[in-house]
């Protein structure tokens, strides 16, 4: 497995491989990988002949009050994950590579990107979708797969592609759950024991709401009930939850497709979720 660290050395391996016809998948990462990556890889190596991962904890999404500097990282134990899976390359950029001196280029995602994360962290898919177009641009890849975790992440990011006229396929994964439900994050680590064993009620209640929604119920009123739900487990503050239009995150319409997204705070952990109607 190798590890490069230029965007040179990236574009030339790509070179390489595309003389040889290789179809090339890409999965950007912020590293801390988990079971959830795992699977990313595990669909890109399905999908393509040579798979990228991304390593690269990206500053512009994160706000000053948030936890750039802290976010966990441990480069030795994601190589391995990631050969494990079968991934080719490593791309691990220091942020001077990426954001040269004099870097003056954001690219914004409206409306998708201003909604629900949008409200309350109004930096991040500005960050997000600048640095996924770069990471796209620099390497190329004829496939690029993103987690369903990140349900808006992954629908700004489609969009933003498709309006940059990026020729890459864009492919949603499915989330990947603890045993009780709790979807894996690199930010579960923040959890105490005790926080720990509340943190599975934010999946449970956007279940049981999408179950109500799915019965017939209305999906404002489903919402505020898991609002209720969540705070009663424990968790200190809902950011939000929303039942919305499963593609353009607008208020939903019977009859097309549901999902139902939320962010609550427990401890020092923001967690988010969402599930399908
Ligand atoms: P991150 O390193 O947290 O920025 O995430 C990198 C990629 O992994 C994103 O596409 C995430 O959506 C995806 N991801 C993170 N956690 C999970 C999970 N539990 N299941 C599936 N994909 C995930």
């Amino acid at each position: 497995l190798e590890v490069v660290r230029t965007i040179a050395d990236l574009r030339s391996r790509v070179a390489g491989w595309r003389k040889h016809g290789a179809r090339i998948g890409l999965v950007p990462t912020m590293g801390a990988l988990h079971a959830g990556h795992a699977s990313l890889i595990k669909c890109s190596a399905a999908r393509a002949d040579r798979t990228i991962v991304s390593i690269f904890v990206n500053p512009t999404q994160f706000s000053p009050q948030e936890d750039f500097a802290t976010y966990p990282r441990d480069e030795d134990h994601d190589l391995d994950i990631i050969e494990r899976e079968g991934g080719d390359l490593v791309f691990a950029p220091e942020i001077l590579e990426v954001y040269r001196e004099g870097h003056r280029t954001k690219v914004e995602v409206q409306g998708l990107g201003q909604t629900l994360e949008g409200e309350f962290r109004p930096h991040f898919f500005i960050g997000v979708a600048t640095v996924v177009a770069k990471l796209l641009i620099q390497a190329l890849p004829d496939v690029a797969i993103f987690g369903e975790k990140d349900y808006q992440q992954l629908c700004v990011i489609r969009q933003m592609a498709m309006d940059l006229d990026i020729p890459v396929e864009i492919v949603g994964a499915a989330t990947i759950r603890e045993q009780d439900g709790l979807a894996m994050s690199s930010r579960n680590r923040y959890l105490t024991a005790e926080e720990r064993a509340i943190a599975p009620a934010i999946f449970d209640a956007i279940s049981r709401a999408a179950s109500r929604i799915a019965g017939g119920a209305n999906p404002a009123t489903a919402a505020a009930e898991a609002v209720g739900e969540v705070l009663s487990a424990g968790f200190q503050r809902v950011d939000y939850v929303a039942a919305r239009d499963a593609e353009t995150l607008r208020e939903p319409v019977r009859g097309r497709p549901m999902r139902v997204l939320a962010a609550a705070w427990l401890g020092k952990a923001r967690l988010i979720d969402n599930v399908a109607v």
